[in-house]
């Protein structure tokens, strides 16, 4: 047994990325604590953090051993790892050599770690022969990536935390961070404590707690996004607050942007987006007149079906203000997973490459091919993660490969996504948990090794790496997700496997970064060890990071400059209230859960904030339906159906409901989920799913 009293390490949760320092005693029980010297957070954990040795100690839900079953009408057995990697590898070249590579699939997870992801990618892409790997993380943030790459020329996150505190006015876009990156927001609380100059508008259909802090709240319509922050840009534009010599020396598409922006009136997109012509004014006036504005965004922006637009037109105010690149400027996107940034490096979408590859440029494909030493990758377009799932319903995809992640809860429209693993004709579940959904479909369970069981990277949503230790070991016959695929791919035959630990495979990735825009090639495990975190680009021996891109004002694009992408719809016109459905429903976050509480709900503490879904409803929607604070009621999609209680509140706009979407079949009940409602509709730029628009009828549930 390893037995380290003190582990420094990061956070399982969220992208904020904070330290911790995990404690483990004589009988190998952990406790964490704050890490003080860590840069994020300075000793600081929000509740999930805190608790995070409950989830490590209660190994009672732990999948300790592998298990398979030989057929659909028999159940699963333990067996040994020998057993399961064989089946595994008999079923995959057997499905490969039928019915050809792209009859296969992974899907991967923002929670897995760089080595992980990139060892999944040189497996999936490099060997296997096909491009349908991606990842969980194309529910949260695929359209912040298309959109940064369309604008910069790659998916680069310009600012840091540390500039929070040298701006003055935050537009906070789509998101909950008093919720859902609570150390990052606190960080935000304080600068404004200190600094009561500092502005903080908040634009969300939801009177959140962010929204209840900041100085202006826009309640926007959902779906009008677009329309509003057009409307702040033309406001920006007449009043002059734009940066004319910025546009000029360091922007393309100026003109069409301001020609969208002016062709409508203020007055008509309030109108539309529910927002007053004052509150406008003043955002934009507050932006143009500000030292440092900083835009922060999330799942609001992304979840659209419009989502890459979304992005666009929060970009653009960054550019035409010329608020970026300076210290206290620039947009900046919150991840909602821990190493959701870390996949995107090492290509862990079925669209990207690793160091910001594309997958569609044959000269990139060569590259890449090359460094792994095969003789080429597929230039057919990998499966999003919906199109996996279409895929397994209507049999295109064999098999598919599930780690860290439970799409039985995650995806949208579950009934598709339970015929489609139903229909499948093997699954494997490499997870920590039998607590996820997922694993009652798998045909093969493989137990994975969890937080501080293992070593490797991650990095967070300032492109800051760290290196988390190993600190315990796993229980049962759980290992590394790196060395289950690893033996795996030797099983198939493959060269290029053979690493002894995540160190190595650390070293193959980083020596693939040189001399890319993403370079940590002089970045090791030693430095990493002894000197703490780094953001990337770190380009020489000893650099020491690079907290700010784009200072020089030099672009990643063809022409060196920044890009005024035109959103082509400024409404998301995807489904329309009717008398059938005349409610748009959103789904969303709560503060002490995380994901589908496979982790968050085992702890009871973090269960007593909410101990199980409910449905935020206006009161005069609520009095209309007659319906009162705790009732239960039937909330109805074409799609399908939840049954929750109601919490009636003034913090959600009239028309609008709120559900968390954290609650699968824990319960024992399958109308908590609120992706039985949502639909597989994606934005055609990003694939990412609409999460946040999809009409219902909501009616007090009478028992039959
Ligand atoms: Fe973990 Fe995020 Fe909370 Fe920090 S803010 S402790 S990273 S969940």
């Amino acid at each position: 047994m390893i037995n380290h009293p003190k582990i420094k390490t990061t956070c399982s949760y969220c992208g904020v990325g904070c330290g911790i320092i995990a404690s483990v005693d004589s009988k190998n029980k952990v406790t964490v604590q704050g890490d003080p010297d860590h840069p994020v957070n300075k000793g600081m954990l929000c509740s999930k953090g805190m608790n995070l040795h409950y989830v490590v100690n209660d190994t009672s839900d732990r999948i300790l051993y592998p298990e398979m079953r030989w057929s659909r009408s028999h159940p699963r057995e333990r067996v040994s790892w020998d057993d399961a990697l064989d089946r595994a590898a008999g079923v995959f070249k057997t499905l490969i050599q039928k019915h050809g590579p792209d009859s296969v699939g992974f899907y991967v997870s923002g929670q897995c770690l760089t080595e992980e992801y990139y060892i999944a990618n040189k497996l999936v892409k490099g060997f296997l022969g096909t491009n349908n790997i991606d990842t969980n993380s194309r529910l949260c943030m695929s359209s912040a990536v298309v959109a940064y790459k369309k604008t910069f020329g790659e998916d680069s996150v310009p600012i840091s935390y540390d500039d929070i505190e040298q701006a003055d006015v935050f537009l906070i876009a789509g998101a909950n961070p008093a919720w859902c990156h609570p150390i990052l927001f606190r960080r935000l609380e304080k600068h404004k404590e200190k600094n009561p100059n500092v502005k903080i508008i908040v634009a969300d259909p939801r009177k959140t707690d962010s929204a209840n802090f900041g100085d202006i709240h826009l309640q926007l319509i959902p779906g009008t996004d677009i329309i509003l922050y057009n409307a702040i840009g033309r406001r920006l534009i007449e009043t002059g607050f734009i940066d004319k010599s910025f546009i000029e020396k360091n922007t393309e598409g100026f003109l069409k942007y301001r020609q969208q922006v002016m062709s409508m009136s203020l007055r008509e997109a309030s109108k539309l987006c529910g927002v007053s012509v004052e509150d406008i004014k003043t955002t934009a006036d507050l932006i143009g007149t500000s030292n440092g504005f900083i835009s922060m965004w999330a799942m609001g922006l992304n979840q659209s079906a419009i989502g890459t637009d979304k992005n666009y037109s929060l970009l653009n105010l960054s550019l035409i203000t010329g608020r970026i690149g300076k210290p206290g400027n620039g947009p900046f996107s919150l991840t909602g997973q821990p190493n959701a940034m870390g996949g995107r490096e090492v290509g862990g979408m079925a669209s990207l490459l690793a160091v910001h590859k594309e997958l569609s440029n044959p000269i990139h494909r060569q590259e890449v091919a090359n460094f792994w030493g095969v003789d080429q990758i597929s230039p057919n377009p990998g499966l999003s993660a919906t199109e996996m799932f279409d895929a397994l319903e209507s049999g295109k995809l064999k098999a598919v490969w599930i780690i860290c992640t439970n799409p039985l809860v995650s995806l949208p429209n579950l009934k598709k996504v339970e015929k489609a693993l139903a229909n499948a004709k093997f699954v494997v579940v490499q997870d920590i948990s039998h607590r996820s959904d997922t694993v009652e479909y798998a045909d093969l369970v493989l137990p994975a090794a969890g937080w501080l069981e293992k070593e490797g990277t991650m990095t967070n949503s300032e492109r800051r790496i760290s290196y988390l230790e190993k600190g315990i070991d796993s229980p049962g016959e759980a290992k590394p997700d790196v060395e289950i695929l690893c033996e795996f791919a030797r099983r198939m035959g493959f060269r290029g496997f053979n690493f002894s630990n995540a160190e190595e495979i650390y070293e193959e990735y980083v020596s693939m970064t040189r001399g890319t825009s993403i370079d940590i090639s002089f970045l090791n495990y030693d430095r990493l060890k002894s000197e703490g975190t780094f953001q990337w680009p770190v380009p020489e021996y000893r650099h020491t990071g690079t907290p700010r891109l784009f200072s020089d004002h030099k672009f990643l694009t063809p022409s060196g400059k920044a890009i005024f992408n035109i959103p082509t719809q400024v409404i998301n016109s995807s489904e329309k209230p009717n008398s059938e459905y005349p409610m748009i429903l959103t789904t969303g976050r709560i503060r002490d859960q995380w994901h589908t509480m496979t982790k968050t709900g085992k702890v009871s503490r973090l269960r007593t904030h909410y101990s199980h879904p409910v449905l935020e409803m206006h009161l005069v929607d609520a009095y209309v339906e007659k319906i009162k604070e705790g009732d239960v009621v039937e909330i109805k999609s074409k799609n399908g159906t939840v049954r929750v209680r109601v919490k009636i509140t003034k913090n959600v706009r009239e028309g609008v409901v709120f559900l968390p979407m954290h609650w699968g079949k824990q319960l024992q009940n399958d109308l908590n989920r609120a992706n039985n409602l949502t639909f597989t509709r994606v934005d055609p730029q990003s694939k990412e799913p609409d999460f946040k628009y999809t009409t219902v009828s909501v009616k007090k549930y009478k028992k039959p």
